[in-house]
């Protein structure tokens, strides 16, 4: 059974009107002042309905305390309370109130079929009087049909109240559903936007918006089929030179930016016929379609180079870039569209060694493109095969021109392509990640070395170790030198660490953590190139760094004009004035060695002491003989 508050149930106008009539008969018939139904209202008792409100009786009824206590009593035993003469009765007569007013009452229970008292029906004089059996009876039965009257009110409260549940429940249910139907189509939403995303990402360049190198090939195909005599189609590679000193000297932000800007050059030297993507790193290509294709292609170079003439202002950086083009001719429809892209990349690349600022793609470079692909699908095999090893490069301490040192530089030979230089492939190995095997790999080999060197050359013989950006970023470096350190019995002062400015101007927090946790080993860090990227002086002072190695372009440059030589002794006066210890790099001729010597440079490197050679090599040619 629900639980029901029958006080809230309202008796309908119809029924209330039955009952009225009821208690009116009764009173006529029993010839009585007074029938009256009471209903219990909270804890009080009050009068519903009575035969005649009209009646003299009535105001004396609803403030009769006597009437208030008698209906209590019936609606407390759930039964019938006699009384024929108040004077007499035992319970009653002792009541102060008793010669007020009711003399004689009759009432049974009005009850819900829960039990709850509804209230009372009765008949009452205000004179002593017997109630007749048949009397009695007669109210039983109005009793009985009240009841039932209520039951059938309580019946439809339950079923009302049910079905406000049943709503409550349902309203519920269905907002339940509807949350896990919006859930759903969020769902499907954001799998929706993912997929646009990756179909972005697969042909889009997330940085610049401009289609990526796969979907330019894609859509060259169809162009391709198209080419004949009247329809010539070229494709322009343009490379920016000094991007990775750019990236070197503003950090990769900076880079990024930079690489929006060309993007947008480009676009602003284009019509919309012509196709523009960004092929990697720091290359776009652009696809030309005409009639005569080559004038097209010169014509648009020209523009193009005029538009990089001026240079780049940002985050208050004045930038120049320096841009070179190589061009690929499609020869007929039987073209592939990544072919010529290559073709066009390496006549890009073709320019560095020929000095020219264009060329167009010769048969003679497919070489080029055939090493590329060499190197590429070579260097994930090449540590595994045993191609790669370390050189060493000794380190002089300039007054006396002792070897204190060594660089380790890593040497790739391979049998087909011969020696790979550092440049051309440790670029590839930072972009595919190879980067940290190979970091790894000359770490060990170059820290098993010193061990063995500091016995023959002495305790402070020390090893440097060039380490990439991506190297820094890796949480496990530190704990991976300590490894090293601890496992060939080396002090941390033992193992110089060569990093360049490129790497502190981004994912600083990273950079900082592995530099403390690297300084706490006793490693020194020593900021490598120094001079040809962003040489902040706040950096220096930072980070704290062990040694500053001055770039070899500074060296190289020394002799050709007095003004870089003011420039060279200001980086070494700034650097000792900062209690850094300064080596010089590239040291080719006497020259420059006294010139270092002269400033107060503390260490040397370069091929006038020595080129990179291999360890056993190292041994023999410098153990022997201390000093060079
Ligand atoms: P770097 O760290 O500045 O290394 C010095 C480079 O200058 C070496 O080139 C060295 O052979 C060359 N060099 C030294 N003295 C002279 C000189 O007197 N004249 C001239 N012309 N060159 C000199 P290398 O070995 O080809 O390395 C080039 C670059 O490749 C290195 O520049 C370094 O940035 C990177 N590299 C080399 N080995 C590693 C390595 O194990 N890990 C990482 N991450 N980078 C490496
Ligand atoms: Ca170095
Ligand atoms: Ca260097």
């Amino acid at each position: 059974m629900l639980n029901i508050n029958t006080q809230v149930i309202e008796i309908p106008e119809p029924m209330f009107r039955g009952w009225q009539q009821t208690v009116e008969l009764i009173a006529g018939i029993m010839n009585l002042p007074a029938a009256l139904i009471m209903r219990v209202h909270h804890s009080d008792v009050r009068i519903f309905s009575s035969n005649d409100t009209a009646n003299p009786i009535s105001s004396l009824l609803s403030e009769s305390k006597q009437l208030s206590c008698y209906s209590a009593q019936v609606i407390y035993n759930r039964a019938a309370v006699l009384i024929e003469d108040a004077r007499l009765d035992s319970i009653w007569s002792f009541d102060d109130n008793v010669n007020a007013d009711i003399m004689a009452y009759y009432g049974l229970p009005l009850t819900w079929p829960d039990d709850q008292a509804f209230g009372t029906l009765c008949v009452l004089d205000t004179q002593a009087r017997e109630f007749t059996p048949h009397c009695k009876l007669l109210v039983a039965r109005f009793q009985q049909s009240m009841n039932a009257d209520l039951a059938v009110l309580y019946e439809k409260a339950e079923l009302q109240q049910a079905n406000r549940k049943l709503q409550n429940l349902l309203t519920k249910k269905t907002m339940a559903l509807s949350l896990s139907h919006q859930a759903l189509l969020h769902e499907q939403d954001s799998r929706s936007a993912l997929e646009s995303t990756l179909i972005y990402q697969q042909e889009y360049d997330a940085l610049t918006g401009v289609a990526n190198q796969r979907s330019l090939v894609q859509q060259m195909e169809s162009m391709l089929k198209s080419v004949d005599d009247e329809n010539e189609l070229a494709v322009i590679y343009l490379g920016i030179r000094n991007f990775k000193s750019i990236n070197n000297s503003y950090g990769y932000d900076i880079g990024d930016k930079v690489l929006l800007e060309v993007s947008q050059r480009i676009h602003q030297q284009l019509t919309t016929e012509y196709l523009v993507a960004r092929c990697w790193g720091d290359s776009f290509a652009i696809v030309v379609r005409d009639e005569i294709v080559v004038e097209q292609v010169i014509d648009l170079i020209s523009r193009l180079t005029d538009a990089f003439e001026s240079t780049f202002l940002i985050d208050d950086f004045t930038i120049t870039t320096r841009v070179c083009f190589g061009i690929a001719l499609a020869g007929s429809a039987a073209d592939k569209g990544i072919s010529l892209v290559e073709k066009a990349e390496a006549a890009m690349t073709a320019n560095k060694d020929k000095g020219t600022h264009y060329n167009f793609f010769t048969e003679e470079l497919s070489a080029v493109i055939g090493e590329r692909h060499y190197l590429e699908s070579h260097l994930a095999e090449a540590l595994d095969k045993q191609e790669m090893s370390v050189h060493y490069q000794p380190m002089i301490c300039v007054k006396t021109q002792q070897v204190l040192g060594a660089e380790a530089l890593i040497r790739w030979h391979n049998p087909i392509l011969g020696a790979v230089a550092p440049d051309r492939f440790i670029n590839l190995a930072e972009q595919n990640g190879q980067i940290l095997a190979l970091g790894n790999f000359v770490l060990r080999t170059a820290m098993k070395q010193a061990a063995q060197w500091r016995n023959s050359f002495g305790d402070d013989f020390c090893i440097a170790v060039n380490i990439s950006p991506v190297q820094l970023r890796d949480d496990n470096l530190v704990s991976r030198v300590a490894q090293l350190l601890a496992y060939y019995q080396l002090p941390g002062s033992s193992l110089e660490l060569e990093i360049t400015e490129g790497v502190l101007l981004q994912d600083e927090q990273k950079v900082t953590k592995s530099l403390a946790g690297l300084k706490k080993l006793g490693v020194s860090i020593s900021l490598d190139d120094f001079g040809t990227g962003y040489s902040s002086l706040s950096y220096l002072q930072k980070y704290s760094f062990d040694t500053l190695k001055i770039d070899r372009s500074f060296i190289m440059n020394l002799m050709e004009c007095e003004q870089n030589k003011e420039l060279a002794r200001a980086i070494i006066a700034m650097a000792k004035k900062l209690n850094l210890q300064v080596v010089a790099e590239g040291v080719e001729t006497p020259e420059q060695h006294q010139f270092i010597v002269d400033e107060g440079c503390d260490y040397g490197q370069g091929y006038l002491y020595g080129k990179p050679v291999p360890a056993t090599m190292f041994t023999s040619q410098y153990l022997s003989r201390q000093a060079i």
